[in-house]
């Protein structure tokens, strides 16, 4: 994940606990608080979870611990911190932002406008229209350029985001429907490779070439096409 404070991409492990306790209502419910520090800032990260909960008892101590997690959420601290470059056409990131600024406060709003960036950025840069979301996800990764990372990353948004259940999140991409643990910042971190595939690293690589052929040209060489 990446850390909220500094954006460095850390691995919390949340192996420290304020508590787990089962839910008042007899549903073999529980919930729970984990914390931990990113090793690279040093920065408190709350965790709060729920899910089944569970009692492990040996002759020394008593465990109780969350099992199947339901839910999982970053309760502190509340911003997301993301950024996003500014060769990211505006309309792109100004949803982006939004999408980042709300998803303390809901994940299901957050996803909604990542799933329509998702298919703005399919239908208008890469020219992919279909009925559906996933069949345009479908046409994406069947892209011959498109590196093998970035299109596993896309195609797990369906199975992630579990599109056979909810399949509003497929036919009507902005739809604020029921996410699953973990959706929306999926959503967030394919949105930002996807950007950096396709808007920020053409644009360097452009810049790059024009520097070296003004450098052929000064040198009187023909200069590269393409
Ligand atoms: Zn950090």
């Amino acid at each position: 994940m990446k850390c909220p404070h500094c954006s460095v991409g850390v691995s919390l492990e949340f192996g420290k606990t304020v508590w787990a306790e089962k839910d008042v209502k007899e549903t073999g419910m529980g919930y729970g608080l984990f914390y931990d520090h990113c090793p690279e800032c040093a920065g408190l990260v709350v965790l709060f979870k729920r899910g089944y909960y569970k009692v492990e008892y040996t002759t020394r101590y008593e465990n109780n611990y969350l099992e199947d997690i339901t839910l999982e959420e970053i309760i502190y601290p509340k911003s997301v911190n993301r950024k996003v470059e500014t060769e990211v056409p505006e309309r792109y990131r100004k949803d982006f932002l939004e999408a980042c600024a709300v998803l303390p406060i809901s994940a299901k709003a957050s996803a909604a406008l990542s799933r329509r960036i998702l298919q703005d950025i399919l239908r208008e840069h890469f020219k992919i229209k279909d009925s559906s979301l996933a069949t345009e996800i479908e046409k994406f990764i069947a892209l011959k350029d498109v590196p093998s990372y970035l299109s596993q990353a896309v195609d797990a948004i369906r199975n992630i985001g579990n599109f056979a259940a909810h399949p509003l999140k497929d036919t009507n991409t902005g739809e604020v429907v029921e996410v699953e643990s973990g959706e929306a910042e999926w959503l967030l971190d394919v949105l930002e490779s996807l950007f950096d595939f396709a808007f920020i690293q053409p644009n360097r690589l452009a810049e790059r070439k024009k520097i070296l052929n003004e450098k052929l040209k000064s040198l009187g060489k023909p200069t590269m096409k393409g």
